[in-house]
């Protein structure tokens, strides 16, 4: 992987880690940094497997060491190496904005040692510029939303040689070399219908280098931040049967190590409480499932559910808290009151589950001053132990989200589209009227310092004292990664 160095990472992760670790006893520590398997991949593999398509692996390169010669710099033998070892008519691509360069110059490489190969893209950023990811020589076709329908029909249409303007979701240059979408626009297909996912796509030992195995109970999300990327999920929540998410749990944890806690992928995991208390129950009698999920704070005010939660082995919820400013919530997070923070974040301390929050930085509806106090707020609820820990992202106008379609609309102006600059950690790629780019990015900077400072105390929920020794928390938080 490439990384971004950002020094004051190092000291934030570290005491970040310390929170982490107390409430996750049974964690180890990743050999390769992986964070967690590609979801997408294993759940597309299952789609394609069941279409009869058997023959299919994966090339990794995120962890492979020997990838990069520098930050941003791709080692090209490496990579061809890797296409020469591994040879397939189809390669599928599914990069995240920042990624999307490397992934052109390994499609080219592919392309130059297997000519006859075909190039899929598909995902979070090939979907909202799958126009301009179709023109790329090296892409051949981009699949756009969700992929279950698309993809075996366009492997099927590549196989008989049938024509591809039959295959919905898809965009590909014509013979003119211009750029068009196909006609037909598939309908999601509803979670219960969708093949059991490929578990086995990676060999076992990729155990060792994720911190835990992602699981879906609930696609989509109702809420429409302006920031996010959800669009390419969907709005409306589809579930998958409970049955089956066990089933999956189980497959996941014999081949990747039981050891392994479980984050809930659910973009708002406590969104509906009845159907989130059924899953619970499930989870309680299973016994020994113990996991992290996310939502909102408007979603954590059942105490049925807070109960559960806890009995059911929920460790860790992370909360979308962003920023002090409620004017921002209302005009970038949809429906978030921030008047009961307080009160909700302590009965869920009372209800004895550890919470972080997701805190973003640069709304341009802020001055820097107002940043600042977004940290301080972060900071003063931590101080309280009323959160244990935080992450700290720079905000990112991605590709997809509603800011980067309209920004003027939010007072932004995006500076430029070198999406390889569109990471979190580094400084904006916007301008607004209210604080200037260096402005917002030193706020950035400073806020990780104080959050480290923040974080670095006595654990609330456990009596083991931090470790002595940092380099047991592993060393994943040397750098950002890409
Ligand atoms: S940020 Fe969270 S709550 Fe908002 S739209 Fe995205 S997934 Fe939904």
């Amino acid at each position: 992987m490439s990384t971004v160095p950002v020094p004051q990472r190092r000291l934030f992760w570290r005491n970040f880690d310390i929170q982490y670790h107390s409430v996750h006893p049974n964690l180890r520590h990743m050999k390769r940094n992986m964070w967690e398997l590609p979801h997408w991949a294993l759940w597309l593999g299952g789609v394609l497997e069941a279409h009869g398509y058997s023959d299919m692996g994966v090339l990794d390169l995120y962890t492979d060491p020997g990838t990069f010669n520098a930050p941003g710099r791709l080692a090209k033998d490496v990579v061809e190496k890797a296409a020469r070892d591994n040879p397939a008519d189809v390669y599928l691509f599914s990069p995240m904005t920042v990624n999307l360069c490397y992934a052109y110059e390994i499609s080219t490489v592919i392309k130059q040692v297997h000519p006859a190969a075909t190039v899929v893209y598909g995902g979070v950023v090939a979907t909202p510029l799958a126009h301009e990811v179709a023109a790329h020589p090296s892409v051949d076709y981009v699949v756009v939303d969700r992929g279950e329908r698309a993809l075996p029909a366009l492997l099927d249409a590549l196989r008989d040689g049938r024509d591809v303007a039959t295959v919905g979701n898809l965009v590909y240059r014509d013979s003119h070399g211009r750029t068009s979408r196909t006609a037909i626009r598939y309908p999601d297909v509803a979670p219960a219908d969708l093949p059991f996912p490929k578990i086995d796509l990676f060999p076992a030992s990729s155990g060792g280098d994720i911190r835990y195995l992602r699981q879906v109970y609930a696609l989509g999300c109702p809420y429409q931040c302006t920031f996010c990327t959800i669009q390419t999920i969907g709005r409306r929540p589809g579930y998958f049967p409970i049955e089956r998410v066990l089933r999956e749990i189980r497959a996941y944890r014999a081949h990747y190590g039981a050891h392994h806690n479980i984050y809930w992928g659910d973009e708002t995991f406590t969104l509906h409480p009845e159907r989130t208390l059924e899953l619970l129950d499930a989870l309680d009698r299973e016994g020994d499932v113990r996991y992290d999920c996310q939502t909102r704070l408007n979603c954590l005010t059942d105490d049925r559910v807070l109960r559960k939660l806890k009995s059911s082995g929920c460790q860790w919820i992370e909360i979308g808290l962003e920023t002090a400013s409620q004017d921002s919530h209302h005009t970038h997070k949809h429906h978030m009151n921030l008047d009961t923070t307080i009160e909700t974040l302590k009965r869920v301390r009372d209800a004895g589950l550890a919470t972080c929050a997701f805190t973003v930085n640069g709304f341009p509806d802020q001055t820097p001053d107002d940043m600042v106090r977004s940290i301080d707020w972060i900071s003063d609820l931590i101080d309280q132990d009323l959160l244990q820990a935080t992450y700290l992202f720079g905000l990112v106008p991605y590709p997809g989200s509603g800011m980067y379609q309209n920004p003027e609309r939010f007072g932004m102006k995006i500076l430029h589209r070198d999406f390889s600059l569109y990471h979190e950690d580094l400084p904006p790629v916007y301008a607004t009227d209210k604080a200037t780019p260096d402005q917002i990015y030193q706020v950035f900077l400073d806020g990780l310092d104080t959050f480290a400072q923040a974080m670095d105390k006595r654990p609330y929920f456990s009596d083991v004292p931090p470790v002595g020794d940092l380099t047991e928390y592993g060393g994943f938080w040397a750098d950002a990664h890409v």
